[in-house]
């Protein structure tokens, strides 16, 4: 059982060729992209391919409608992009949480503040 779970925590190369569809279709969560994305810094194998994959899906678009394609740019692009995706959302996720905290903070000061006011009538 453990060993299981441990296999779905660490991304190896077949999760990473099975991943790269959903990743493509923007369709990871945070924690599947993230875990995609290391993995594609440390293996060379996978870069490749997901470059393979990326000529596949999008070279073909490409020639349909004669633009130039360059298929390094458009695989560091689209790492970029995913990877600036990835911390934006983080971001947002602690924003959500310090608005939470504060408007707790706020409900708790007007709940004290109403308190003490009606200890007084
Ligand atoms: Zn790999």
């Amino acid at each position: 059982m453990a060993a299981g779970q441990k296999e779905q925590m660490t991304m190896n190369c077949r999760n990473f060729r099975d991943m790269i569809p959903a990743f493509e279709a923007d369709e990871l969560n945070d924690e599947q992209l993230s875990a995609f994305l290391s993995h594609y810094k440390e293996c060379a194998t996978c870069r490749e391919d997901l470059s393979i994959q990326l000529l596949v899906d999008r070279g073909l678009d490409h020639l349909a409608t004669g633009q130039s394609f360059n298929l390094k740019k458009e695989v560091e692009q689209t790492v970029t992009e995913s990877t600036k995706r990835l911390k934006s959302r983080r971001k947002l996720e602690r924003t959500a949480y310090t608005l939470e905290m504060i408007t707790v903070g706020i409900a708790l000061v007007a709940g004290a503040a109403l308190l003490i006011l009606w200890g007084r009538m």
